[in-house]
């Protein structure tokens, strides 16, 4: 279990427009994860299949989402939205995949940030 790296930090303030991230606690469990799942958040604590900055990334949007959502209100929403909307049109993943799309921009075309 670690905490975010340096370009984890950095890349989630500039891919936000936050000025600070949300303390959490990384975990590598490559064993927890199947098909195409790549990541999964328990309140404070980020699971992931490999360490790739833009899913990490990601998952540390759904740990600031928690903090916002106040704990269960957050999972409550969650599974209200992804009833309603599905899983790709859940506004709380609209939002992780929008920040993780600009890390993968910046990383594909070599950006500097
Ligand atoms: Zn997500």
């Amino acid at each position: 279990m670690r905490s975010p790296i340096y370009n984890e930090a950095l890349y989630y303030v500039l891919g936000t427009g936050e000025d600070h991230f949300p303390r959490c606690w990384i975990q590598k469990a490559p064993w927890m994860f199947f098909g195409r799942w790549t990541g999964f958040t328990f309140a404070w604590i980020i699971f992931v299949k490999e360490d790739r900055l833009d899913v990490v990334v990601h998952e540390m949007v759904h740990v600031r989402q928690f903090n916002k959502g106040y704990g269960i209100g957050f999972w409550v929403k969650y599974l209200y939205y992804l009833a309603r909307y599905g899983y790709s049109k859940n506004p709380y993943e609209r939002e992780a995949y929008l920040v993780q799309e600009w890390v993968q921009e910046r990383l594909f075309n070599q950006i500097k940030v």
